[in-house]
Protein backbone atom coordinates (compact mmCIF):
# COMPACT_ATOMS: atom_id res chain seq x y z
CA UNK A 1 0.00 0.00 0.00
CA UNK A 2 2.87 2.37 0.95
CA UNK A 3 5.13 1.77 -2.33
CA UNK A 4 1.60 2.06 -4.19
CA UNK A 5 0.77 5.61 -2.33
CA UNK A 6 4.48 6.50 -3.25
CA UNK A 7 4.09 5.84 -7.13
CA UNK A 8 0.79 7.72 -7.17
CA UNK A 9 2.21 10.53 -5.50
CA UNK A 10 4.55 11.13 -8.19
CA UNK A 11 1.72 11.66 -10.49
CA UNK A 12 -0.82 12.93 -8.26
CA UNK A 13 1.18 14.71 -5.50
CA UNK A 14 -0.34 15.83 -2.37
CA UNK A 15 -0.23 19.32 -1.87
CA UNK A 16 0.13 21.48 0.94
CA UNK A 17 -2.70 23.60 1.47
CA UNK A 18 -0.68 26.72 2.66
CA UNK A 19 1.51 27.03 0.28
CA UNK A 20 1.31 24.85 -2.86
CA UNK A 21 4.88 22.42 -2.07
CA UNK A 22 4.76 18.43 -2.35
CA UNK A 23 3.45 17.04 1.12
CA UNK A 24 5.80 14.24 2.00
CA UNK A 25 4.75 10.91 2.66
CA UNK A 26 4.05 11.47 6.48
CA UNK A 27 2.28 14.96 6.32
CA UNK A 28 -1.24 15.64 5.84
CA UNK A 29 -2.99 18.44 5.01
CA UNK A 30 0.00 21.22 5.86
CA UNK A 31 3.74 20.67 5.32
CA UNK A 32 5.72 21.04 8.54
CA UNK A 33 7.26 24.14 7.77
CA UNK A 34 3.24 25.68 7.48
CA UNK A 35 2.23 23.65 11.01
CA UNK A 36 5.15 25.67 12.31
CA UNK A 37 4.26 29.23 11.02
CA UNK A 38 1.07 29.15 11.21
CA UNK A 39 -0.08 32.72 12.48
CA UNK A 40 -1.60 31.96 15.84
CA UNK A 41 -3.94 34.30 17.75
CA UNK A 42 -4.15 32.60 21.42
CA UNK A 43 -7.01 34.55 21.76
CA UNK A 44 -8.31 31.25 23.38
CA UNK A 45 -5.66 32.70 26.56
CA UNK A 46 -7.35 35.85 27.43
CA UNK A 47 -11.16 36.08 28.14
CA UNK A 48 -11.00 39.96 27.25
CA UNK A 49 -9.58 39.51 23.58
CA UNK A 50 -10.31 41.58 20.70
CA UNK A 51 -12.31 39.02 19.32
CA UNK A 52 -15.12 39.06 22.10
CA UNK A 53 -15.15 43.43 21.57
CA UNK A 54 -16.58 42.21 18.10
CA UNK A 55 -19.56 41.02 20.04
CA UNK A 56 -19.81 43.66 22.64
CA UNK A 57 -23.23 45.33 23.07
CA UNK A 58 -24.69 42.94 20.29
CA UNK A 59 -25.11 39.89 21.83
CA UNK A 60 -24.22 37.78 24.95
CA UNK A 61 -21.04 35.72 24.48
CA UNK A 62 -18.99 33.43 27.10
CA UNK A 63 -15.70 33.19 24.97
CA UNK A 64 -14.61 33.65 21.70
CA UNK A 65 -11.84 32.82 19.78
CA UNK A 66 -9.81 31.91 16.66
CA UNK A 67 -6.83 30.00 15.72
CA UNK A 68 -5.69 31.97 13.26
CA UNK A 69 -4.97 35.62 11.92
CA UNK A 70 -6.79 36.48 8.40
CA UNK A 71 -4.31 38.53 6.24
CA UNK A 72 -4.62 38.47 2.22
CA UNK A 73 -1.77 36.37 0.65
CA UNK A 74 -0.59 34.65 3.61
CA UNK A 75 -1.06 31.09 4.34
CA UNK A 76 -3.95 31.00 5.99
CA UNK A 77 -5.60 32.78 2.91
CA UNK A 78 -4.79 29.97 1.20
CA UNK A 79 -5.85 27.60 3.66
CA UNK A 80 -9.72 29.05 3.88
CA UNK A 81 -9.73 29.03 0.19
CA UNK A 82 -8.92 25.29 -0.15
CA UNK A 83 -10.92 24.58 2.41
CA UNK A 84 -14.54 26.32 0.80
CA UNK A 85 -13.89 26.41 -2.46
CA UNK A 86 -10.90 23.34 -3.39
CA UNK A 87 -13.02 20.48 -1.82
CA UNK A 88 -10.42 20.10 1.06
CA UNK A 89 -12.86 19.07 3.53
CA UNK A 90 -10.25 17.16 5.41
CA UNK A 91 -8.14 20.43 6.21
CA UNK A 92 -11.13 21.63 8.87
CA UNK A 93 -11.08 18.09 10.53
CA UNK A 94 -7.63 18.85 10.51
CA UNK A 95 -7.11 22.31 12.27
CA UNK A 96 -10.28 21.43 14.31
CA UNK A 97 -8.84 19.11 16.31
CA UNK A 98 -5.46 20.88 16.19
CA UNK A 99 -7.51 24.19 18.13
CA UNK A 100 -9.83 21.31 20.00
CA UNK A 101 -6.45 20.16 21.70
CA UNK A 102 -5.53 23.60 22.62
CA UNK A 103 -8.63 24.71 23.51
CA UNK A 104 -9.53 21.83 25.84
CA UNK A 105 -6.37 22.89 28.18
CA UNK A 106 -8.43 25.94 28.86
CA UNK A 107 -10.58 25.91 31.58
CA UNK A 108 -13.09 28.52 30.33
CA UNK A 109 -13.66 25.85 27.45
CA UNK A 110 -13.31 22.58 29.41
CA UNK A 111 -17.14 23.57 30.42
CA UNK A 112 -18.17 23.54 26.98
CA UNK A 113 -20.66 20.67 26.56
CA UNK A 114 -21.58 20.84 22.60
CA UNK A 115 -19.98 22.08 19.54
CA UNK A 116 -22.98 23.68 17.00
CA UNK A 117 -21.34 24.02 13.64
CA UNK A 118 -23.20 27.43 11.41
CA UNK A 119 -25.05 25.72 8.68
CA UNK A 120 -25.11 26.43 5.18
CA UNK A 121 -28.14 26.88 3.29
CA UNK A 122 -28.68 23.41 1.75
CA UNK A 123 -28.89 24.88 -1.68
CA UNK A 124 -24.90 26.06 -1.03
CA UNK A 125 -24.18 22.72 0.59
CA UNK A 126 -25.40 20.63 -2.05
CA UNK A 127 -23.52 22.62 -4.25
CA UNK A 128 -19.92 22.39 -2.59
CA UNK A 129 -21.07 19.02 -1.18
CA UNK A 130 -20.45 19.51 1.98
CA UNK A 131 -20.33 22.62 4.83
CA UNK A 132 -16.82 23.33 5.83
CA UNK A 133 -18.18 24.21 9.80
CA UNK A 134 -19.46 20.95 10.27
CA UNK A 135 -15.85 19.70 9.32
CA UNK A 136 -14.47 21.74 11.59
CA UNK A 137 -16.94 21.17 14.42
CA UNK A 138 -15.74 17.42 13.24
CA UNK A 139 -12.38 18.30 14.72
CA UNK A 140 -13.42 20.30 17.10
CA UNK A 141 -14.96 17.37 18.80
CA UNK A 142 -12.46 15.21 18.65
CA UNK A 143 -9.69 17.35 20.02
CA UNK A 144 -11.82 18.62 22.87
CA UNK A 145 -13.65 15.18 23.58
CA UNK A 146 -17.10 16.48 23.51
CA UNK A 147 -19.66 15.71 20.76
CA UNK A 148 -21.21 17.90 17.67
CA UNK A 149 -24.68 18.92 16.63
CA UNK A 150 -26.09 19.59 13.03
CA UNK A 151 -29.92 19.19 14.52
CA UNK A 152 -30.16 21.96 16.44
CA UNK A 153 -29.47 25.09 14.41
CA UNK A 154 -30.69 24.89 10.95
CA UNK A 155 -30.73 27.40 8.22
CA UNK A 156 -34.01 28.62 6.40
CA UNK A 157 -33.54 31.57 3.83
CA UNK A 158 -31.12 32.35 1.22
CA UNK A 159 -29.12 35.70 1.95
CA UNK A 160 -28.15 37.65 -1.24
CA UNK A 161 -24.60 38.72 -1.46
CA UNK A 162 -23.99 40.94 1.29
CA UNK A 163 -20.88 42.56 0.58
CA UNK A 164 -21.86 46.36 -0.49
CA UNK A 165 -24.54 46.78 2.81
CA UNK A 166 -23.86 48.07 5.76
CA UNK A 167 -23.07 46.34 8.94
CA UNK A 168 -26.91 47.45 10.42
CA UNK A 169 -28.62 46.25 7.63
CA UNK A 170 -26.21 42.89 6.97
CA UNK A 171 -28.12 41.76 10.24
CA UNK A 172 -31.33 43.11 9.04
CA UNK A 173 -30.49 40.71 6.22
CA UNK A 174 -29.54 37.51 7.76
CA UNK A 175 -31.52 37.43 11.29
CA UNK A 176 -33.95 35.21 10.26
CA UNK A 177 -31.78 32.96 8.58
CA UNK A 178 -31.27 30.74 11.72
CA UNK A 179 -34.16 28.80 13.50
CA UNK A 180 -33.36 26.23 16.21
CA UNK A 181 -34.68 22.62 16.56
CA UNK A 182 -34.73 20.32 19.15
CA UNK A 183 -33.84 22.54 21.79
CA UNK A 184 -34.67 20.62 24.42
CA UNK A 185 -31.60 18.15 23.91
CA UNK A 186 -29.23 20.96 24.08
CA UNK A 187 -31.43 22.64 27.45
CA UNK A 188 -28.88 24.39 30.36
CA UNK A 189 -25.92 23.92 28.17
CA UNK A 190 -22.65 25.29 27.30
CA UNK A 191 -22.96 25.78 23.32
CA UNK A 192 -19.97 26.45 21.08
CA UNK A 193 -20.67 27.74 17.75
CA UNK A 194 -17.85 27.00 15.51
CA UNK A 195 -17.59 28.82 11.48
CA UNK A 196 -14.58 29.35 9.43
CA UNK A 197 -13.76 32.94 9.52
CA UNK A 198 -15.29 35.73 11.38
CA UNK A 199 -15.36 39.29 10.09
CA UNK A 200 -18.38 41.69 11.35
CA UNK A 201 -19.74 38.78 13.45
CA UNK A 202 -23.43 39.24 11.46
CA UNK A 203 -23.69 35.65 10.59
CA UNK A 204 -22.19 34.60 14.04
CA UNK A 205 -24.54 37.28 16.26
CA UNK A 206 -27.66 35.81 14.23
CA UNK A 207 -27.04 32.26 15.05
CA UNK A 208 -26.47 33.29 18.56
CA UNK A 209 -29.26 35.46 19.28
CA UNK A 210 -31.22 32.29 18.10
CA UNK A 211 -29.41 29.58 20.26
CA UNK A 212 -29.51 32.21 23.63
CA UNK A 213 -33.90 31.34 23.42
CA UNK A 214 -33.02 28.09 24.31
CA UNK A 215 -33.56 27.72 28.02
CA UNK A 216 -30.86 28.11 29.92
CA UNK A 217 -28.39 28.59 27.14
CA UNK A 218 -24.97 30.00 27.16
CA UNK A 219 -22.66 30.19 24.02
CA UNK A 220 -19.05 30.68 22.67
CA UNK A 221 -17.89 31.51 19.72
CA UNK A 222 -14.52 29.84 18.34
CA UNK A 223 -13.59 30.06 14.77
CA UNK A 224 -10.40 28.78 12.33
CA UNK A 225 -9.76 32.53 11.53
CA UNK A 226 -10.09 36.38 12.32
CA UNK A 227 -9.17 39.75 9.99
CA UNK A 228 -9.53 41.52 13.59
CA UNK A 229 -5.87 42.08 15.12
ZN1 LIG B 1 3.32 24.43 3.27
Amino acid sequence: MKILNNVLSLFYPRLCAGCGDALQHHEACLCLHCQLHLPETNFHKEHDNPLKLVFAGRVKVEEVAALLYYKKGTSTQHILHNLKYNGQKELGDFLGAYYGRQLAMEPRFQEIDTIIPIPLHPRKERKRGYNQSEWIAKGLSRGMGIPYRTDVLVRTHFTETQTRKSRFNRWENVKEVFVVQNGEKVKGQHLLVCDDVLTTGATTEAAVRQLLEIEGVRVSVVTLATATH
